[in-house]
């Protein structure tokens, strides 16, 4: 896909997800606030089907996994433990022109240079060179008078507490960066309260902030950010096969849900953060941002989390095998994803547009847009669309509504053209229209339209129940 098609791709979903109310900018009224995104009606219904399809597919269907909502907030401490105070840093360089700020190893990566958590020395002999072959400009303005780069926290600061205090050393509070914090600091009352038997997991979907240096492609990189994360606790001898295990798991969960084989990979990180014995990224092939990005971390951590908070609180969090009679501290392997980079993920597969035959009444002749998400993440279920607003049509179709409602997400819609009607529920990805005509007073059926393939069925009125039953 050319630059040109996947901006216009970008432009089109962008502009779908704020005009159907899926997605919007925050603070607009406002003149926005970078970096950070508000989810409409059908979004926040899209992200809650994600977060459950995820925690059915990593909780609900095991026995091995637990859930946990830890806290923003936590001990200042435990993020010194985790090395995150002191190194959880992105490498940044300044145009001193125009003032942009950019990563410089996403720059060095535009030379084709892997320039993954090297460090900052590393990072500007890379520079340096390009510098020297005059290759170094501005992205923005194009000026050669570029800083070198230094790094920067990602770390967001806030202070709990007085108001009046000023952001000292000591009163900081950091709003966490990840999720799998809280799992590490709740590990031993999971322990405790549960008496799960290792190997076990802990799963939970949280919000996580970041200080990005730069914030853009839409929702796939936010300031403010939720991440469905799961830490899998067992002893060192069992890492390689647990790890191929949760390789496996996670890559058929995205096929499960309509996610084609060819749009996924496997990207193995060369230089692992010194805890890591092994970390792979599920990267899926954004169309609209241009190819392959990272959308999930499957990595194996060792030892590192338990020990680490281990030694700075002072708690034991060994664990004591009643079979072996072993004692020893957990390794985790680890799976991590953002609950908007897979939602996006979702997006740009199911975004679709289409040239319609010129044949069937009310959808000929033009494209129609349709998010052919898979059923179970579409965010309406079906939309009931009587053809008439009179009393005759609308009293049973609102009965209908009303039945359906009772399990699922169900729009009432009686504006405009039925043709226009479809086009909307196409455009939010509702699989199924149900429509109440003038024959239904005498035959006691509607017209169920598939938004896939446009083909249409009567079905009586008392099966309707039994029918969406079976398709979802
Ligand atoms: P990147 O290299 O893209 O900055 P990362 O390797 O720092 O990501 P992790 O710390 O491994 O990411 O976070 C795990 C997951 O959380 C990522 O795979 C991604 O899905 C999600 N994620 C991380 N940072 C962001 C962000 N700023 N906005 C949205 N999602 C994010």
């Amino acid at each position: 896909m050319s630059t040109d098609d996947s901006q216009s791709r970008m432009e089109a979903i962008v502009s779908l997800c704020k005009r159907r109310g899926f997605i919007f900018p925050s603070s607009e009224i406002y003149g926005g606030f970078s970096g950070v995104y508000d989810y409409g009606h059908y979004g926040t219904l899209l992200i809650n089907n994600v977060k459950q399809a995820w925690q059915k597919n990593i909780a609900q269907e095991r026995l091995d996994v637990v859930l946990l909502d830890s806290a923003i907030f936590m001990h200042p401490t435990a993020w010194k433990a985790s090395g995150h105070v002191d190194g959880f840093n992105d490498p940044q360089i300044d145009c001193k022109k125009c003032k942009a700020r950019f990563r410089a190893d996403h720059l060095l990566e535009s030379f084709g240079i892997n320039a993954d958590k090297q460090p900052l020395e590393f990072i500007n002999q890379e520079l340096d060179k390009l510098r020297g072959e005059k290759k170094l400009v501005c992205a923005s303005c194009g000026s050669a008078d570029v800083t070198e780069a230094k790094v920067f926290s990602l770390m967001v600061k806030s202070n709990l507490g007085s108001p009046t205090d000023a952001l000292t050393e000591e009163n900081v509070v950091y709003l966490r960066p990840e999720t799998c914090g809280g799992i590490y600091l709740e590990y031993k009352n999971t322990i405790d309260s549960l008496h799960p038997k290792l190997p076990f997991g802990i799963a939970q979907i949280g919000k996580a902030f970041r200080n990005e240096i730069v914030a853009k492609q839409f929702v796939f990189r936010t300031r403010e950010f939720e991440q469905m994360e799961m830490q899998y606790f067992h002893h060192s001898s069992q890492t390689k096969e647990l790890f191929e295990q949760w390789h496996k798991d996670r890559w058929a969960f995205y096929l499960e849900y309509g996610i084609p084989e060819e749009k996924l990979k496997w990207y193995k990180h060369e230089k692992l953060a010194h805890y890591a014995s092994e970390a792979y990224d599920i990267e899926y092939n954004y169309a609209m941002l241009g190819g392959f990005k990272e959308m999930e971390g499957v990595h194996a951590r060792g030892d590192f989390d338990l020990t680490q908070h281990a030694k700075f609180s002072g708690t034991d969090l060994s664990y004591f095998d009643e079979a072996t009679k072993e004692r020893f501290v957990p390794h985790i392997v680890e799976t991590s994803v953002g609950v908007a980079r897979m939602t996006l993920a979702f997006i740009d597969n199911a975004y679709t547009e289409e040239v319609l035959p010129a044949t069937k009444e009310g959808e000929s002749g033009e494209t129609r847009v349709v998010l052919k998400f898979d059923k179970r993440l579409a965010p309406i279920k079906v939309a009931v669309l009587p053809l008439s607003k009179k009393e005759e049509l609308s009293v049973p179709a609102k009965e209908i509504w009303k039945t359906l409602s009772k399990k699922m997400f169900v729009e009432y819609d009686d504006t405009q053209s039925i043709g226009k009607r479809y086009r909307r529920q196409d455009e939010i990805g509702t699989p199924y229209c149900v429509t109440v005509d003038f024959d239904t007073l005498t035959d006691n059926a509607v017209t169920v339209r598939d938004r896939d393939t446009m083909e249409q069925v009567r079905i009586p009125v008392v099966e309707l129940t039994s029918y969406f039953d079976s398709l979802f």
